[in-house]
């Protein structure tokens, strides 16, 4: 990653649609100065109010997280943040004129692509970094997500369970890397089990799911495609895990800082992962 903060060499858009609301939205992606973070802003809005991407700013309801600043609010950052973190990129602002953020192929593919084009820039000054020191755990049920000390950079692990249906246990370790993070990770996609699904369409949500965005697993272990119901080829045998640590990467990275750790999670989703990244916002 470096040690010195990032930010890219020039403004870059691109535009789709949200997964859960549906709605197009277009983001514009525009340098900024060192040590001002990462935030949104809502070009929509009268004063176009500014986001942060940042614990402080998280909100939930349905349990959903998103980023809240009085009446703006953005969602479904998580895969963008991932790309952000994963070309360790410290600083920048992101202009949406809408919602929710587009969900391109249900991956990180499309925002790591266009931040790539970008390009991007050194700023100097020293990156924002936490050193776990002594173990941080928080768990809710079976689901825990704990941040370790390590010798040096950043470790994940991953395990998905299900509890025998769905999908067999998975476990995936990787060091976080750019290479690893733009290879082995980014290209993970979105998938729900076929139940969630039913839950969703109730609460109005999964509006923007597509063929090309999202993977259903059914009961009995079949993939397919959650519109035509065609059967889905994988990209990874274990793409769900690692879509999965795709989605830790991304709610972490709301801590805004580039952890030096072992974090090992367990079946843990959103609501956890931000948990942890507020415990290390607490702990810096
Ligand atoms: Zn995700």
């Amino acid at each position: 990653m470096g040690s010195t903060q990032k930010t890219i060499q020039r403004e870059v858009e691109c535009a789709g649609v949200g997964m859960f609301r549906g709605g197009a939205t277009k983001l514009r992606f525009k340098p900024a100065p060192l040590n001002s973070g990462i935030h949104f802003v809502r070009v929509d809005l009268p004063n176009r109010p500014l986001v942060p991407a940042h614990v402080h700013a998280l909100s939930s309801n349905y349990k959903r997280i998103f980023l809240k600043n009085k009446e703006a609010e953005v969602e479904s950052v998580e895969h963008l943040m991932a790309a952000l973190a994963g070309l360790g990129i410290d600083n920048i602002e992101i202009e949406i004129n809408g919602q929710e953020i587009p969900a391109g192929d249900g991956s990180a593919k499309l925002f790591v692509e266009i931040l790539k084009k970008a390009g991007i820039a050194e700023l100097g000054g020293k990156k924002k970094t936490f050193t776990v020191k002594s173990p941080i755990v928080v768990s809710s049920g079976s689901a825990s997500v704990m941040a370790m000390p390590c010798e040096k950079g950043l470790l994940l692990s991953y395990t998905l369970d299900f509890n025998g249906s769905f999908i067999r246990q998975q476990t995936y370790d990787i060091e976080f890397t750019e290479e690893n993070f733009c290879k082995e990770i980014a290209p993970a996609r979105t998938f729900g089990l076929s139940t969630y699904v039913e839950e969703f369409k109730k609460l109005g949500l999964g509006k923007g799911v597509t063929d090309d965005n999202s993977i259903i697993v059914h009961e009995d272990g079949k993939l397919t495609k959650p519109i035509s119901m065609k059967p889905a080829e994988l990209r990874f045998p274990n793409e769900f895990v690692r879509h999965k640590i795709l989605d830790l990467i991304g709610d972490l990275y709301l801590a805004n800082v580039f952890i030096q750790g072992r974090i090992v999670a367990n079946r843990s989703g959103h609501s956890l992962n931000v948990q942890l990244a507020e415990k290390i916002v607490g702990a810096a």
